[in-house]
Order: structure tokens, then C-alpha cells, then sequence
């Protein structure tokens, strides 16, 4: 989209830049049959951007960011997807500013909560699998960085009904399509293999063994920590109060201070549509509440107990193998409340009725669980109307570059999200095959 006078069109908190345009091609123009087709493309796309990249044009371009604010970049957000952001650019040499309302790793937004699932088979979308592909090599390119175990391969067990689950058949389509290894039990060989589960009569299972979990907490602060090696400054607890973009330059107010920064990146989280109002995202919000059982050490990581996903009537539910001798961690995918502000998420404790449901997954499906609750806690989806993230640049302010609405399944994709959004940030585009994800699919 062409840009306009920056003068007469800032992209400021609050302003309307009107409706953008429909991104050309749907779901399954993105779809690739082939891994090493994937790699190829990849390759020759990031090939083609560095070519561009002539020297004469960096030089131009760090001229420009020099000239124009006191850092390169300044990333609003310091969750999943902005301490990822920040760890990319800094690892490229830019200067910048991070800034979040909270420390690090805080409980309020919709990265805590110990761990998150991450697998290939993708029954939401196979258009994914390519993201999530360089999402594992940048995982394991952080983890020898930290030093500390980020993501354990624990496997994933997926149980539904075949032909009748969304996510049992998905994660089948997508495994087919992308050569992802997946082995396939039928009930009873699933119990055999796995007596801790007791999937109902006419389930099947597919396992990932290359799937598991990510520690989150963890992999927020390995992006952070490493992105301050690099020189990054990062500022927690420091709210932002507004933000513009005036004649080129993003300028940021926050309760302590004013920034400038060739470009800006907002990722908001749970509070994206009001941090990006002019934009009007289509975003609602969910409170998720998740629960830890006491469960035998047959489920311990460590003893091979793998994740695990139960397609039942009534909800998706998931879980995960045991990481602190005692208890596991299970929640509902689709049952939620909704929330007005991400400020209200703790304000009640949970219902009754939002935990018996649990209960009863418990007690028909984990047999070696109890379905006392030892503890709770609350998070943040942050929904679009079809589920899929919103990665994208403003459509008439390019320096502003923004990522939302990961509809409670963006944790595993934080590692490449973050380089994204400093490819969208310093280049203009990316190599990785995002149109899917653009803001524009919603327009008129
Ligand atoms: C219960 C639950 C289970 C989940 N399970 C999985 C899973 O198994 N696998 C998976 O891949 N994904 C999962 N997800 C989804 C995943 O956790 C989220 O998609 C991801 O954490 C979103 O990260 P984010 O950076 O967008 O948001 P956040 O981590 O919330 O970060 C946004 C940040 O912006 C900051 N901010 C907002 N406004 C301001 C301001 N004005 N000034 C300064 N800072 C500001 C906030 O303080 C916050 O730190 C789950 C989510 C939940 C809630």
C-alpha cells in the first residue's frame, strides 16, 4: 500500500487509517507438499531480500535510522513475541528499546503459566508448518545460546475420533502433507502403550514424536536475556502511554519518558486493540483458566510420558507430562469467559462450573490423575474471528509493524515471530510466508 504524507496520516493510538485492502489468495495457496521445496524457497526468497540489501542500501538505510531517533527500533511489548523481537534486532546490530507495563514474565498478559505445547502436525492450518519449521530451529538455536533447556521433546499423543475430529484428522492432513513423522494407535494399542490415558470407546491416537513443550516463562526470558547481551535496553514496569508516527519517526511516551526510533513495533498481546485502536482489529478476549491435578510419576517427563490432546464432545482438552513431582497441568481449549479488559482476567476466582468440567476430564481420561484441584491459574486468548495471528505492517505508516491476535495458540511460533516482525521492521518483508496472516483479510 502506498504510504501518505506521514504529516497528514500518523498512525497514532486511537486515529483511523481506514479500512485495508484483501490480501489476494486464501489457505490453501500457501500450502507446500514438499520439506525441501520449503527450504528451497526459503532459501531463495532470503537470498533474493539480501541481494536487494546491496551495500549501498544499507549504508542508505542505517544512515536513515541513525538520522532519525535515538534508536533503530522500539518494540512495545516484552512477551512471547516482543522479547523475541527485541532478541532479532539486537542480534542484527540494531539499537533498541523494549518496553513493557510489567517485569518480565509477569502472570497478567498470556505468557506464564510454565509451559506450552509445540508440534508440526498442524490441524489448525497446514499453512503453519513452514513457520513452524524455522520455529524449531530457532528454539534450539536459543537453547545452545542460554545454555538452559527450553523445550523438552517430550512427543505429543493426539486422541479423537478419526473422521469425526477436527484435530485428530488436521493433525493427520498436515503430518501427510508435510512428511511430519506421525505413528498411529488404535484405542487399544494406545492404552497399551500409554495406560496413564483412557480415551473413550471409538478414539484413535496419533503420536508427534518430535513435538513437546516449552518451558515459557523460560523462553520469554532466554529472548530478553540474550537480547540485553546484545545490547538491547529493555525497560520493565514502564507503561506506554501513547505513540505516533510523526514525519517518519515513531515517538513513544511512556510514565517515565519520551523515545524516538526509526521504527516501532507493538506487540500488545491482550491489549492490542486498544494499544492499536485506529486499526479497529477485530479482537476479543477470553479468560482461560488452567488447573493442576495430582497425578502418579508414570507421568513424569522424564519416565517418557508424552503431552496430550483429547478431541471429547464437549471441549479440546491438553495437558502435560509431570515437571514438579506432584501434579500435572490440564486445561479446556474452547471453554472460556469473556473479558472486557485483560485488567479484569483475575479479578474473580474461578467458578465451580468452570472447574468441574476439568474434574470430570480427570476422572474419565487420566486414570492415573486425581481430580482434586491443587491449583489454578488464569490467561489471556486473545481471539480473531478465524483464529489466525495478524502479522503485518501499518497500511499507511511502514514503520509501524505489529503482531496480535495469536487466539491462544502463539506461544510455539514466538522464535520465528520475532524474526518476522525485525525482517518487517528493517527490510520491509520477510522471506517467511506470512500473506495468510494479514491485517487486510478483514477488511470490506
Ligand atoms: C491458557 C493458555 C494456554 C496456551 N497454550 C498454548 C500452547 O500450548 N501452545 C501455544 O503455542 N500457545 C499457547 N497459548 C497461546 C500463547 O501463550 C500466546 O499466543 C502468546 O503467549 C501470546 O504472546 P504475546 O506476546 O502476544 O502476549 P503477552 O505475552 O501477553 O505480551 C504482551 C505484552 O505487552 C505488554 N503491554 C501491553 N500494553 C502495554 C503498554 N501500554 N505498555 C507497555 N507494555 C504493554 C504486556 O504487559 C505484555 O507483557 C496459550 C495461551 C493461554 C492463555
Amino acid at each position: 500500500m502506498r504510504r501518505k504524507d506521514a504529516r497528514r496520516a500518523p498512525a497514532v493510538m486511537g486515529a483511523s487509517t481506514g479500512a485495508a485492502r484483501r490480501a489476494p489468495g486464501g489457505r490453501g495457496t500457501q500450502l507446500r507438499r514438499l520439506d525441501r521445496m520449503d527450504g528451497l524457497l526459503y532459501a531463495c526468497k532470503r537470498l533474493r531480500i539480501q541481494r536487494r540489501s546491496s551495500r549501498r542500501r544499507m549504508r542508505a538505510m542505517h544512515r536513515e535510522l541513525w538520522m532519525s531517533g535515538a534508536y533503530d527500533v522500539i518494540v512495545i511489548g516484552l512477551g512471547a513475541m516482543g522479547s523475541s523481537a527485541c532478541y532479532h534486532l539486537a542480534a542484527r546490530g540494531h539499537r533498541v528499546l523494549g518496553l513493557d507495563q510489567y517485569h518480565l514474565a509477569h502472570d497478567r498478559g498470556s505468557s506464564h503459566g510454565e509451559t506450552r505445547l509445540i508440534r508440526k502436525a498442524y490441524f489448525e492450518n497446514p499453512s503453519y508448518v513452514p513457520l513452524l519449521r524455522r520455529a524449531y530451529e530457532l528454539w534450539e538455536n536459543l537453547e545452545l545460546e542460554c545454555g538452559r533447556t527450553l523445550f523438552e521433546r517430550a512427543g505429543l499423543v493426539t486422541f479423537g475420533r478419526p473422521g469425526a475430529s477436527r484435530v485428530f484428522d488436521g493433525a493427520r492432513a498436515s503430518g501427510r502433507l508435510y512428511d511430519i513423522p506421525l505413528e498411529e494407535f488404535s484405542r487399544e494399542q494406545a492404552i497399551g502403550r500409554w495406560p496413564i490415558y483412557r480415551p473413550p470407546e471409538g478414539f484413535a491416537a496419533a503420536f508427534e514424536p518430535g513435538a513437546g513443550f516449552l518451558y515459557a516463562e523460560r523462553c520469554v526470558l532466554a529472548h530478553a536475556n540474550e537480547a540485553r547481551k546484545r545490547g538491547a535496553e529493555l525497560r520493565e514496569n514502564e507503561p506506554v502511554v501513547d505513540f505516533a508516527i510523526e514525519n517518519r519517526q515513531a515517538v513513544v511516551r511512556t510514565a517515565c519518558g519520551r523515545y524516538t526510533a526509526a521504527r516501532l513495533i507493538v506487540a500488545g498481546g491482550g491489549w492490542s486493540a486498544s494499544l492499536l485502536r485506529e486499526l479497529v482489529l477485530p479482537l476479543t478476549l477470553r479468560k482461560m483458566m488452567l488447573g493442576w491435578f495430582p497425578a502418579t510419576s508414570d507421568h513424569a517427563a522424564e519416565k517418557g510420558a508424552p503431552g496430550f490432546v483429547f478431541d471429547l464432545d464437549d471441549d479440546f482438552y491438553y495437558g502435560f507430562p509431570q515437571i514438579d513431582g506432584e501434579s500435572i497441568k490440564v486445561a479446556g481449549h474452547r471453554r472460556f469467559e469473556p473479558l472486557a479488559a485483560p485488567e479484569d482476567k483475575d479479578r474473580l476466582p474461578p467458578s465451580a462450573q468452570r472447574i468441574a468440567p476439568l474434574r470430570q476430564f480427570v476422572r474419565d481420561c487420566l486414570p492415573f490423575a486425581q481430580d482434586e484441584m491443587l491449583r489454578t491459574s488464569h490467561c489471556i486468548y486473545t481471539m480473531t474471528p478465524d483464529e489466525d495471528f495478524i502479522i503485518d505492517r501499518h497500511p499507511t505508516a511502514p514503520e509501524l509493524v505489529f503482531a496480535a491476535g495469536f487466539s491462544g495458540h502463539g506461544f510455539k511460533f514466538a522464535s520465528v515471530v520475532g524474526e518476522i516482525l525485525a525482517d518487517l521492521a528493517i527490510e520491509g518483508e520477510t522471506a517467511q510466508p506470512i500473506s495468510f496472516l494479514s491485517a487486510a483479510r478483514f477488511s470490506a
